[in-house]
């Protein structure tokens, strides 16, 4: 039986429930984070990847929605680090918290609710599949923009917009789903950021774009200025740049660096994974 952080202590997963009045059931007022753990089984160590990141990202869009956790960056990556010990993984693991609208009054509102906050770990391979190549398209489901449901927050509710995408694209026989902006821009995938390569270039729509400020995106923006010089541009993406683009990929703590071969049926450069998502590729497993 895993063990759980909820209500301020550790427990047996089984014990860590919430009312069905709870006010994040019924209105999708929560905010989560999405981490991974590596198990590197020569030194029988986990490493956990840029926890203080992702605990400072969650703080900061709690601000948004007037949640109170009630606990510092600091805190909350010592009970993680302390949730995964007594846990005991021996494999790659995702850490999953948290922080929610406990309250059980009936109402969409976020001031004068109490916030709840949970923690819980479970062994995690392969989101997408990093080896093959993606066959990706664009949803007919607009991405919700930084005024209705801010993507940039890690919102519960807003994930109603990427459950309908990738629905839609499983059934049209998709891998994962592309987003557009209200506005026509590439924005996202449905729980990825999106890189292309144009000319040595690597491009990635740019923080107005309504995506989620990824972690991912960071290190691998990072990564190929730092390691492999290439000069990397943040702006807007028109759809059909992704068609003429010689490479292109997903990345995302889930999916790690996805490579995608193909967008709306149109092969992507040679329709095979290029050279520079590769090196990218191999750069981020170093990392982690
Ligand atoms: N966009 C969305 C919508 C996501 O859900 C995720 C996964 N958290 C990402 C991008 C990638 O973000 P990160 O690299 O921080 O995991």
């Amino acid at each position: 039986m895993p063990t759980v952080y909820f209500r301020d202590r550790f427990m047996p997963q089984e014990q860590a429930q919430i009312s069905v009045r709870t006010n994040a059931l019924h209105y999708g007022t929560a905010v989560f984070e999405g981490i991974r753990a590596y198990w590197e089984p020569g030194e029988g160590q986990l490493y956990v990847f840029r926890l203080p990141e992702h605990y400072d990202r969650m703080l900061r869009n709690c601000r948004v929605l007037h949640l109170n956790v009630g606990k510092d960056v600091k805190e909350l990556c010592r009970l993680t680090v302390e949730l995964l010990r007594l846990n005991a993984h021996r494999e790659d693991t995702y850490v999953r918290p948290i922080a929610f609208v406990s309250s059980e009054e009936i109402g969409p509102r976020l001031h004068g609710y109490t916030t709840g906050f949970a923690v819980f770990t479970l062994p995690l391979g392969d989101y997408l599949d990093t080896s093959q190549g993606l066959k990706v398209g664009f949803s007919s489901w607009r991405r919700i923009s930084d005024n209705a449901i801010p993507a940039r927050c890690k919102v519960a509710g807003g994930y109603v917009n990427s459950a309908l995408a990738r629905t839609e694209a499983a059934q049209q026989g998709y891998d994962e789903a592309l987003f557009l902006t209200e506005d026509g821009l590439v924005c996202e995938g449905s729980a990825e950021n999106i890189f292309l390569v144009r000319a040595g270039r690597l491009i990635t729509p740019d923080r107005s774009a309504d995506i989620l400020e990824g972690i991912t995106r960071e290190t691998l923006l990072t990564l190929a200025r730092e390691e492999l010089g290439l000069p990397v541009e943040e702006r807007p993406v028109g759809r059909t740049e992704l068609y003429l683009a010689d490479e292109v990929f997903l990345c995302g703590t889930g999916a790690q660096v996805a490579p995608v071969v193909e967008v709306d049926r149109r092969p992507i450069g040679e329709g095979t994974i290029g050279p520079v998502t590769a090196r990218l590729q191999r750069l981020y497993f170093d990392a982690v």
